[in-house]
Order: structure tokens, then C-alpha cells, then sequence
């Protein structure tokens, strides 16, 4: 028999703004202070980067 396994999968995060799951190899990531968010593309980069811009404090 013939075993269906090829490579291991891929490691997949979630996107911080979607959450939609991608590959971690496909994933923009950004390191913040002590931890690191991922984003499926640029779109959601640009939308997370926006709501950062707001201080909240
Ligand atoms: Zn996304």
C-alpha cells in the first residue's frame, strides 16, 4: 500500500485583522514588543497599521 503522505504540512497562522488561516511561509509577519502578528497580505497589514495609529490611552 501506498501511503498518501508527502511533507509534513506547512505551519499556518491566523491573520491578526481576518483571521483567515495561511501558510506561515505566505504570511507577512511583524514583530511587536513581545510577540509577532501575521497578516494574509498587505490589505490587512494596512488596516491593522490604521487602527494602531489611534493612541488609546
Ligand atoms: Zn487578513
Amino acid at each position: 500500500m501506498i501511503e498518501h503522505k508527502n511533507l509534513v504540512e506547512p505551519e499556518r497562522v491566523s491573520c491578526a485583522v481576518c483571521f483567515k488561516e495561511i501558510p506561515i511561509s505566505e504570511a507577512k509577519s511583524v514583530k511587536a514588543t513581545d510577540y509577532i502578528m501575521y497578516y494574509c497580505g498587505l490589505d490587512c497589514y494596512d488596516k491593522w497599521s490604521k487602527q494602531e495609529e489611534k493612541p488609546e490611552q
